[in-house]
């Protein structure tokens, strides 16, 4: 009998109940350090103070009004990311995979508006995720995404990932835009180098195509620094964020140019929720916080910290573990025995972590995650490959 909850996650079977910075209390009692923070959203932890104290004082004045309206708390929060970014204007949704759509809509929308209106093909990476939507899927492309769902949307191409001569190669006088992750993550956290980064927008400049980066999970300081893409010192004309950007109140953002922009007039796209008081308060708070250059120099130390003890977990379990790649704390630990397994050993130690594709261990623990956690993630990570040599 199928469950009222509809069974398309294959579910641990815990239950938490309340969590505090790194750490989450089941509803057993059993405490877990937590490396996935909700898949990188909780950037701040659990029930961080400063957003408790945000969100509480917001839902006792406004938490919802239309779009139709002016909405000061969305405009302190676009005006704040425009500030720290490359971008000129910001779109509010609920999720990632909205923010993919929007993406898509505004790219074909700004090569119609040039008199191109044949620029329509997206040229997306194999291992990509962009999230769950028709679009999104149809983007990514992989038969586990869109088996059984066709008939797709049309105008997308997958292309080996970090390969430049196909790059090369597949751009045409059709091709509307270029879409990948900095740092795939879902993928398996692996980052484009940042010679062929620089080398994609070298191309998308030559040929008028526009680079949309999905900096879901890269971004809002995951990398060390406040977006991924910094670090290549390249610039998209259309980016996608989500997850950590509410600290864990459901908001995504697409950011872009003026130029790429130019297309989304009034009546031209639209969210119910999108951007509502309530959601925008709380991420005003998590961006100042985050976009803070203190704040994020922590990240990479902490990043650097975390990375010099996965790098001596592996010397001292080759069988396990066998190579650590990523930024900051957006950590991928590759693996011998498959992720899931892993996971699962980690779950009897206490670990919280998330698997990935290629044999990936992602670690994406809370941004402000302190020493001593780490230094604890490390200790129950090396009772894992123990447990796991054991087995
Ligand atoms: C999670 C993710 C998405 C989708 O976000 P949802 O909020 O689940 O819709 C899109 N792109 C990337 C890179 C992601 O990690």
């Amino acid at each position: 009998m199928i469950p009222p909850v509809l069974p398309t996650y294959n579910r641990a079977p815990i239950a938490f109940a309340r969590g505090q910075g790194s750490w989450l209390e089941a509803t057993d009692g059993r405490r877990f350090l937590d490396l996935g923070a909700g898949i990188a959203v909780n950037a701040l932890g659990h029930a961080a103070p400063e957003l408790v104290a945000t969100l509480t004082e917001q839902a006792a004045k406004l938490w919802h009004v239309s779009n139709v309206y002016t909405i000061p708390e969305q405009e302190r929060l676009a005006a704040l990311l425009v500030e720290q970014t490359f971008a000129d204007t910001v779109f509010f949704t609920n999720s990632g995979t909205e923010t993919a759509e929007l993406a898509i809509k505004m790219a074909r929308k700004f090569h119609y508006e040039n008199g191109q209106p044949e620029r329509t093909a997206f040229i997306a990476f194999e291992g990509a995720f962009h999230g769950r939507s028709t679009g999104a899927i149809a983007l990514a492309g992989s038969e586990k995404m869109v088996k059984g769902y066709g008939p797709l949307m049309e105008g997308f191409q997958q292309l080996p990932w970090n390969d430049l001569d196909a790059i090369r190669a597949a751009i045409t006088p059709e091709t509307c835009a270029v879409i990948l992750e900095p740092i795939q993550g879902e993928g398996g956290i692996r980052p484009f180098p940042d010679a062929v980064l620089k080398e994609i927008r070298a191309l998308c400049d030559q040929t008028g195509t526009l680079l949309i980066l999905d900096e879901v999970q890269s971004g809002m300081g995951r990398t060390g620094r406040f977006f991924a893409h910094e670090l290549s010192g390249i610039t998209p004309d259309i980016m996608m964020v989500a997850k950590g950007i509410g600290g864990g109140f459901p908001l995504g953002a697409v950011l872009a140019t003026e130029a790429a922009a130019k297309g989304m007039t009034a009546g031209s796209h639209g969210s119910t929720y999108g951007g509502n008081p309530l959601a925008c308060a709380v991420g005003a708070r998590v961006t100042e916080i985050i976009a803070d250059p203190a704040f994020l120099a922590e990240v990479s130390r902490k990043g650097a910290l975390l990375r010099q003890g996965l790098e001596s977990l592996i010397a001292r379990h080759p069988a396990i573990f066998t190579e650590v790649r990523g930024e900051g704390l957006m950590l991928g630990l590759k693996c011998i025995p498959a992720p899931g397994d892993v996971v699962n050993a980690g779950y009897r130690a206490g670990l919280l972590t998330v698997a990935a594709a290629d044999n990936v261990l992602r670690i994406l623990p809370a941004l402000n995650i302190p020493d001593q956690d780490i230094a604890e993630a490390l200790s129950r990570l090396d009772q894992v490959a123990t447990d796991l040599a054991a087995a």
